[in-house]
């Protein structure tokens, strides 16, 4: 049984079928969670639309004449949801495809071998916990004016709005700044500490800061907003500085001030279930202090991303039905769907540096490869960190073209432990994007073909 019908949940439903367990799946909203219904999925068909705009902009450029460009903001909504409705209904058919029950309705767990789903119980030998998270929400006066949005509220808007203040600079918060600003929105982030995008390397994040206000986005730091008021037709988040009060407006406001493990209703406590605040606390085979019950996914509170829910899915799955095996987080990409994208693996070069281990890193920019250059998208580089003794690929830093695909051969290399010259020794098709990622590897070698620095 397995409560929860997240990237977390719905993945280890499948996998518990194919190993083949007698599988029943709870949900009380839609199967595919936050990530298809109000993360990953909507926010990125967004992106896409904005993409298409900015394609269709400079489309004159590649010698394209297209005439007038309009947005049509209801249509690309209306888009974002059939793509959503395209995966959920996806998700429904695989579970029938691989017969698991799903229950439709809220879990309560009873004991760890029988949960209440409403007024049905059902008993089960191992139980998975897939709750998820929410948006944690920033305790200021204002919180509840109209137009002070969540994640969930912005993917709903019908119109666009004029302006809207970020409130946060997490990966979320610049993705949604990032696809309003793309759309005409003036968009303001507001956020206390610099924009760094942690874990992030810290030099390609400050690159991409810098980028921001050359799109139109301002950025406000040093910012910890303590209310959001009305004044007149517009809000004003505000916050003290040494030299008083200061404010910005918005006609909305973003709260995109991070996310909480969500455990209500389930019964937790009575159940003796270890927490860690509002997280589970589980082991590295992802058992919690219950036997028989495991817990995966945004509910841990640790990294909430949906590719790294539905890895802990499979492993979870794995040890319930007596294949053990330990979650391992040596290679957990994380990608940022912005303009350019931005992705990156393993270590930067910050914790390089705090570690003590001696490293060496080398760069390579896309403005010096083929295919970036016929794609007119030259801003950014790849970026490697290595064993300097080694030559083993310890981190993997992309800001560029395709950056969100590009990471996977940093994550295939360091789940290897792949070197440089690894990579370096794979032919990679040219004229293609992944050889920056070749030729940054090169650099830690004798050096990149392409790339001479002066
Ligand atoms: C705006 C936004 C953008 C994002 N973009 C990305 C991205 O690009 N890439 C990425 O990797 N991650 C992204 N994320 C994060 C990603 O969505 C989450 O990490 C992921 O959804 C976590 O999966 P989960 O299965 O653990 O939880 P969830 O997806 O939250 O699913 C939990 C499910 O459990 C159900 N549930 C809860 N309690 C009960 C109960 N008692 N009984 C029955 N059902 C219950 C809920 O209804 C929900 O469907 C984004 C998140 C947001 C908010």
């Amino acid at each position: 049984m397995i409560i929860g019908g997240g990237p977390a949940g719905y993945v280890a439903a499948i996998h518990a079928a194919h190993l083949g367990a007698n599988v029943a799946l709870v949900e009380k909203d839609r199967l595919g969670g936050t990530c298809l219904n109000r993360g990953c999925i909507p926010t990125k068909a967004l992106v896409r639309s904005v993409e298409v705009l900015l394609e269709a902009r400079r489309a004159s450029d590649f010698g394209i004449d297209i005439g007038s460009i309009k947005t049509n903001f209801q249509k690309i909504m209306a888009r974002k949801s059939n793509v959503v409705s395209q995966l959920v209904s996806g998700v429904e058919q695989l579970m029938k495809a691989n017969k698991i029950s799903v229950y439709r309705g809220t879990g309560r767990i009873l004991s760890p071998h029988l949960v209440k789903v409403d007024d049905e119980e059902i008993a089960t030998r191992k139980l998975i916990i897939a709750t998820g998270s929410e948006s944690a929400l920033l305790p200021v006066p204002g919180l509840d004016l109209p137009g002070v949005l969540t994640t969930d509220d912005i993917l709903e808007l019908k119109e666009l709005p004029e302006s809207l203040v970020v409130i946060g600079g997490s990966h979320v918060g610049v993705e949604f700044a990032s696809i309003f600003n793309g759309l005409g929105t003036k968009v303001t982030i507001v956020k206390r500490r610099p924009l760094l995008l942690e874990p992030i390397d810290e030099e390609i994040g400050r690159r991409f800061a810098q980028t921001l206000p050359k799109q139109g986005i301002e950025v406000k730091i040093g910012a910890a907003v303590k209310a959001i008021r009305r004044e007149g037709s517009v809000l004003k988040v505000v916050w003290d500085t040494p030299g008083g009060e200061h404010g910005v407006e918005g006609q909305m406001v973003l709260m995109a001030t991070g996310r909480q493990p969500y455990t209500e209703g389930l019964g937790l406590s009575e159940l003796g279930i270890r927490m860690d605040g509002r997280a589970i606390v589980v082991n590295e085979y992802l058992e919690t202090n219950i036997s028989d019950v495991y817990a995966i996914g945004d509910v841990l509170g640790k990294t909430m991303l949906a590719h790294v829910a539905s890895y802990e899915g499979e492993v979870a799955v794995e040890n319930a039905l007596g294949y053990p095996r330990q979650a391992d987080y040596r290679a957990v990409p994380s990608c940022i769907f912005t303009q350019p994208e931005i992705a990156g693996v393993g270590i930067t070069e910050t914790q390089a540096k705090d570690s003590g281990i001696p490293y060496k890193v080398s760069k390579f920019p896309f403005l010096a490869c083929g295919r970036a250059v016929t794609m007119d998208e030259t801003m950014g580089m790849v970026k490697t960190i290595c064993d300097a003794e080694n030559g083993r690929i310890l981190g993997l830093h992309i800001m560029g073209p395709h950056a969100s695909d590009l990471i996977a051969e940093g994550v295939l290399a360091i789940q290897l432990g792949a070197t440089a010259r690894d990579i370096a020794h794979a032919i990679h098709a040219h004229p293609t994007l992944p050889e920056a990622v070749r030729e940054a590897a090169m650099g830690q070698l004798e050096g990149s073909i392409h790339f001479q620095r002066m």
